[in-house]
């Protein structure tokens, strides 16, 4: 890349380095911000800062959080019986969208992929087998356990790995199902999600 000053070369670099931005978007980017007012910049630069100094893994469900353990893992209207199982924090978001999850996450932070070089110890897993002894959750009994990975090859992998890990502790251990996204068609529906959505099927 000679077209550019070395500065604007480093940057567009750095910014490659972030998920899913490639060339073209980071050049984009890099204009962006070479263009911004300085006063725009502070401020992000101030958030970036920020996220870095403040936010940790909550120490129970590696959840982001500002405080230890996070408002999930401390809240006692929570059902600490039910651990949800997610890949990524924003896919507890996505969940507890919903409103109709009580229970408390566990966050994996990724999910088991052979092809990327991530294994289990790659993934956030060894605090999940101790906390569901009561002894390490305020005296509950967890007695589910819901795997609500990605439906995806990864993600069904990971569920199945933590399934056998759970399997022989006795509790119940469910995968969400997976079916037709609401307002689709099924002629736009893969033939993937199709089968799941039969597979899942229920009586009406
Ligand atoms: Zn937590």
């Amino acid at each position: 890349m000679l077209e550019y000053a070395e500065p604007v070369t480093r940057l567009i670099d750095e910014l490659k380095r972030l998920p899913s931005i490639g060339h073209k978007s980071a050049q984009r980017l890099a204009f962006y911000i070479m263009r911004a007012p300085e006063a725009d910049l502070e401020r992000l630069i101030a958030a970036l800062r920020e996220v870095k100094e403040k936010i940790v893994l909550c120490s129970i469900c590696n959840n982001l959080t500002e405080i230890n353990p996070c408002r999930f893992c401390a809240s006692p209207s929570r059902d600490h019986s039910v651990i949800c199982v997610v890949e990524e924090p924003h896919s507890l978001v996505a969940v507890e969208k919903t409103r109709s999850f009580k229970g408390v996450y566990h966050v994996l932070h990724g999910s088991l992929s052979p092809i990327r070089h991530i294994g289990p110890s790659e993934l956030q897993l060894e605090n999940l087998l101790p906390r569901l002894k009561p002894e390490n959750n305020d005296g509950v009994v967890v007695r589910e356990v819901i795997l609500a990975t990605n439906p995806t090859t990864e993600g069904e992998a990971t569920a199945n790995y933590i399934s056998r890990l759970l399997k022989p502790l006795g509790l119940r251990v469910t995968r969400i199902a997976m079916g037709m996204p609401v307002g689709s068609d099924l002629e736009y529906v893969d033939e993937v999600t199709m089968d799941k959505a039969l597979a899942n099927r229920h009586e009406i």
